[in-house]
């Protein structure tokens, strides 16, 4: 078995499980089997970074390889090009994308110092797993170096219809990089089917059913690769959990409340004013909710130097502040929102406890919060699961309340429905989607994900 480099714009503590998620979880596993290297940005800014030697260190047969940025890299690289250019364009708001030329500038810099650090440490063998937008040229660069292993890329966002891609000044150059692998990855067949379609429409090439492609006298292979959780493993720490969470449910189902749960990084994409609307909407619909149902909205802050964060974040604490100002009585909250980071084996416990996990992203790579609130549910009492239709996981969760988060009345109506759902129906669906995430749980991701990159001969890898 060849090792593994894997590469992403931050390296997990690989010794810390739980909190950080089924992503790391599974590439730390394949990484403790084969042995490999994990490198990425240390999420410090030093002005001398260009010239400091990266730190590594040793754990078993796994090498991490971290280098600190400068403030300009940071600026133009992280907040500006990754989160100003591709992260709203790649989630279909070019109204919010911010293009300026040092940001592509900065961009390309910092993916030439990752790549010029990187192949001190690859051996001929490797083969090389690249992820998320913050790396798209990474193949470029390490070719350009030399290197002639097998190079996977996996994006974790959405990939934009060609229309919307064409919309910046170097939409080809992104395509030409992303062309440079032999596997790319999407986390579904809507991303999938954009990609094959903007190489046909705007690179001339036409794809092949199998979605391999011939660019430049090389083949490339385009697929889905739906990302999942370590679903059993959280599945028992839901279980498990019993605090003041639990305390507070039985203290709550004496009263005969319920709780409505969401739980999202506070982005503009998650689609968490209409969903504040929505939980309105329903208390004006159904005023038989009123003091009977809350809604709980995590929401921790993130990437706070990016103005479309902070407007969205007044937003919401205005919204949140009117709605319980209209409804809230003395011993009934309607809202509560929590602008914090909640540790993973606490949400665990959270999902649990609540009737309804509302999920609803006005667009999504796949939403790991949709399949974490499937997997925390009791199968004899579980919640239910209204979900986005423009969320990945919506893809696979067939068996969710499958909502548009653009129609609020509809939404309004959805939630309705999962509060009022008879305890057999909430079985049926859980149970369908309980077996989906455990069939396709991170370990079957990255296994498959590999699998097919290990199967792409050294040929179609050397023919550049
Ligand atoms: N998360 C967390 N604490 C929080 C909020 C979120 O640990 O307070 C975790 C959550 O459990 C999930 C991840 O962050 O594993 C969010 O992943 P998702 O795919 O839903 O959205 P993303 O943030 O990647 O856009």
């Amino acid at each position: 078995m060849s090792r593994l480099i894997v590469i992403s714009n931050r390296v997990a503590d690989l010794n810390k499980n739980v909190q950080s998620g089924g992503l790391a979880v599974a590439l730390a596993d394949s990484l403790r089997k084969r042995g490999g290297v994990w490198m990425g940005w240390d999420g410090e800014t030093r002005a001398d970074a260009g010239e400091r030697p990266p730190s590594v260190k040793q754990i078993g047969d796994v090498t991490t390889v971290t280098i600190p940025l400068t403030r300009e890299d940071y600026e133009e690289y992280y907040l500006g090009f990754a989160n100003s250019v591709l992260w709203p364009l790649f989630h279909y708001r070019l109204d919010l994308v911010n293009f300026e030329s040092a940001f592509l500038e900065g961009y390309r810099r910092v993916n030439k110092r990752f790549a010029d650090v990187l192949v001190n440490y690859v051996e001929p063998d490797d083969i090389i797993w690249v992820h998320d937008y913050h790396l798209i040229p990474l193949a470029t660069e390490l070719r350009k170096r030399g290197c002639k292993n097998r190079i996977g890329y996996f994006l974790h966002i959405p990939f934009p219809p060609p229309d919307i891609l064409s919309a910046v000044p170097d939409h080809k150059w992104l395509a030409d990089s992303l062309l440079s692998y032999d596997l790319v990855g999407f986390q579904t067949q809507t991303d999938l089917g954009n990609f094959l379609r903007y190489a046909e429409e705007h690179v001339g090439i036409h794809p092949h059913p199998d979605g391999s492609l011939r660019f430049r006298n090389r083949m490339v292979r385009a697929d889905a690769f739906p990302i999942g959780i370590d679903t059993d493993a959280f599945a028992a720490i839901a279980a498990q959990y019993a605090d003041e969470v639990q305390i507070d449910a039985m203290r709550r189902s004496l009263l005969d409340r319920q709780q409505i749960i969401g739980v999202d990084r506070l982005d503009y994409s998650k689609g968490l004013p209409d969903r504040m609307k929505c939980f309105s909407r329903l208390l004006e619909l159904y005023p038989e909710h009123m003091k009977r149902v809350s809604f709980l909205q995590i929401a921790p802050p993130t990437r706070e130097d990016v103005d479309a964060y902070a407007d969205i974040r007044q937003e919401l604490e205005s919204l949140s502040g009117a709605i319980n100002g209209r409804f809230a009585d003395f011993n009934w909250t309607p809202i509560r929102y929590i602008h914090r980071s909640v540790p993973r084996d606490k949400l665990a416990a959270l999902y649990r406890v609540s009737r309804v996990g509302l999920v609803t992203p006005l667009r999504d790579g796949m939403n790991l919060v949709a399949k974490e609130y499937v997997a925390a549910q009791n199968p004899d009492d579980p919640g239910v699961l209204v979900l986005s239709k423009f969320a990945g996981a919506a893809e696979e969760l067939t068996d969710a309340l499958i909502v548009n988060p653009y129609d609020i009345d509809a939404m309004a109506e959805a939630v309705h429905q999962a509060l009022m759902m008879p305890l057999e129906e909430r079985r049926r669906r859980h149970a369908a989607l309980f077996d989906r995430i455990k069939r396709r749980d991170a370990l079957a991701w990255q296994r498959s994900f590999l699998s097919t990159l290990e199967s792409l001969t050294a040929t179609d890898a050397d023919a550049a």
